[in-house]
């Protein structure tokens, strides 16, 4: 249940209201929008009785919601979401560029890659310290010494860091270093991992599951909204498919279905989506073109010595030719860059 309050509210009611759904051993969930506020109500197991709420000051209109997801629902916040990654807004007019190499394998090779994409315009910078490997014997990242790499990186390019994070038990290491923490496709539905970072006051990039639905995807989310966290990005990378001429299939018909649906930004990854580095610009202008709020791009300097998706990671030139085209796409869709 959403209970919509009035432009005119002030604090107090707000208040009121929120003590009034607490009264009833229910949680509140305050999320403000640019004209009103609305107060998701969650933890109750059959409907709730809206006369308990409807004649309280302040409240325009009670209306239960019909999907299972509910925070992350358009209908509890009709803007956009915005979410500032270090001070670099993603899901707002301007689009956000994700790049970088798949894992950090050395100080040299992260600044390396880190200068290319500062230059080619990129606006936040990625790599992964911890990295989930099919195999137990592939590189598994530099773990700590990784994270302190991406802080230097930071510290020389400027761009705001987004890394991996793979457990509960290294939350607190990956966010003292990470601008935003990236829950990865194995780990969607890892709803320990989600509830621990829904406490933290930390952007998560939220990224599909190999072979999950949107309706899945915004339940995880709606994860680590109810606990709290509301800056948080989704990320479109490919699912499992029969075909096999590309490691995943880019849906990207989940763009503008998200986007009716919810609230909170979502990126495209078209480097794990199509897992071939000749795919990656053509799908990214796709991927503007539909809607995304930016593109999460693997970039290597050397991609035949890389230590994990070699064959997917574009060139630094790649990367600027990338950028250039969306430079030239966003304005026919609104955007900038
Ligand atoms: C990655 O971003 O390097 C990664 C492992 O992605 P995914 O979880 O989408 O496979
Ligand atoms: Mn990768």
């Amino acid at each position: 249940m959403l209970i919509v309050m009035d432009s005119a509210a002030s604090a107090e009611d707000i208040r009121r209201v929120v003590e009034s759904v607490r009264g009833l051993g229910l949680q509140a969930h305050p999320i403000p929008g640019a004209q009103r506020t609305a107060i998701g109500i969650t933890g109750n197991r059959g409907a709730v009785d809206a006369g308990a709420f409807e004649n309280l000051p302040g409240v325009a209109e009670v209306i239960p919601v019909s999907a299972p997801y509910k925070l992350v629902s358009r209908e509890a916040k009709r803007e956009n979401t915005v979410v500032s990654v270090g001070g670099v807004p993603v899901g707002g007019e301007r689009l956000a560029v994700v790049a970088g190499p798949c894992a950090i394998e050395s100080e040299a090779q992260a600044l390396e890659i880190g200068r290319q994409v500062r230059a080619a315009g990129a606006t936040l910078y990625r790599g992964g310290a911890f990295k989930p490997r099919t195999s137990p014997y592939s590189f598994q990242g530099l773990g700590r010494e990784g994270l302190e790499i991406l802080g230097r990186v930071r510290a020389e390019t400027g761009l705001p860091v987004v890394t991996e994070v793979l457990d509960t038990e290294t939350v607190d290491l990956v966010a003292e270093y990470a601008d935003c923490l990236q829950v990865g496709a194995r780990n969607m539905q890892n709803f320990s991992l989600l509830r621990r970072l829904g406490r933290l006051r930390k952007p998560v990039l939220l990224k599909r599951g190999m072979s999950a639905t949107i309706e899945e995807l915004l339940l995880s989310a709606e994860y680590l909204l109810a606990e709290g966290n509301y800056d948080v990005i989704l990320c479109e990378r490919g699912v499992r498919t029969f075909v096999d001429h590309t490691r995943n299939t880019l849906d990207l018909s989940a763009i503008p279905y998200v986007k009716r649906i919810s609230h909170l930004p979502i990126v495209v990854d078209p480097s794990h989506g199509t897992g071939k580095r000749d795919k990656v610009l053509p799908l990214s202008r796709a991927a503007i073109a539909v809607g995304a709020d930016g593109l999460l791009i693997e970039v290597h300097h050397q991609p035949e010595a890389a230590l994990s998706d070699g064959p997917q990671a574009i060139l630094p030139e790649m990367l600027r030719q990338l950028m250039d085209e969306t430079r030239r796409l966003a304005p026919v869709i609104g955007r900038t860059i």
